[in-house]
């Protein structure tokens, strides 16, 4: 039952610290990723992102989960050059403002917080699904993670659909034409190559799906 999760903030804590992890692992490749269609510091941009963030919320103590996410929104506008930090930290504001400065959230507060978090990378960078970009993963996964609720799916195999659905959204950005961002600047030779910031956001979104089911399973244990 979705109303039974109750998240807090060692699940952003958690989170946070796993994609700072993945993104520090994955480095070569999305920096690979983004030397065939942009100027090829994707991975940089975002290990340094969340290596700042990693440490930012470390010294939050007792923050709510709504704050830890403002903290490392606030953390990536000011540690990242790249169109992704402003992007990214835009987008975990939102979320943070979403949760407010309760406790504990429950999965539709989760989705609600995914949605704004979309919502906010929308606004400021204009792209819609097709123009290559990580709105490909990121709203594919917004929007199975809401039909996963709302039919009654529990949280962990909602977040499975979700990861999942932005995997799809990733790997459907290779045949497309960049309309929005640096490759865009390519044109047709945009064509072919997978966009790197849908692929980092649909690693975000699959460390997402890994925190909650672990912490599913710590709490049934
Ligand atoms: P930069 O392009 O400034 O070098 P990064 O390399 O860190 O920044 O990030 C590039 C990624 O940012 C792209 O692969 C794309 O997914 C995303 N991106 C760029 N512009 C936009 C935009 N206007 N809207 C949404 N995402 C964008
Ligand atoms: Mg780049």
């Amino acid at each position: 039952m979705i109303t039974e999760d109750r998240l807090d903030s060692t699940t952003v804590i958690t989170w946070l610290s796993q994609v700072a992890a993945t993104v520090k692992e994955q480095r070569d490749y999305l920096v690979e990723l983004d030397s065939a269609i942009g100027d090829g510091d994707h991975g940089i941009n975002m290990d340094r992102g969340f290596d700042a963030v990693t440490r930012a919320i470390a010294a939050q103590d007792g923050a709510t989960p709504g704050q830890l996410l403002l903290v490392a929104g606030r953390t990536l506008v000011s540690h990242v050059g790249g169109a992704s930090g402003p992007l990214w930290g835009s987008a975990l504001r939102r979320a943070g403002r979403v949760l407010g400065d309760t406790p504990t959230f429950d999965a539709v507060t989760l989705a609600a917080g995914l949605e704004a978090a979309l919502a906010a990378v929308a606004e400021l960078g204009s792209a819609t699904v097709g123009d290559k970009t990580m709105v490909d993963a990121l709203q594919p996964a917004v929007t199975a993670l809401r039909d996963q609720l709302d039919q009654g799916s529990p949280l962990p195999s909602a977040l499975q659909a979700a990861a999942d659905a932005a995997e799809a959204g990733m790997r459907a950005t290779v045949p497309l034409q960049a309309k929005r961002g640096r490759a865009s600047y390519l044109g047709a030779r945009s064509i072919g190559h997978q966009d790197p910031g849908a692929t980092s956001t649909a690693m975000i979104i699959r460390d997402l799906e890994r925190t909650v089911t672990g912490a599913t399973r710590t709490a049934e244990n």
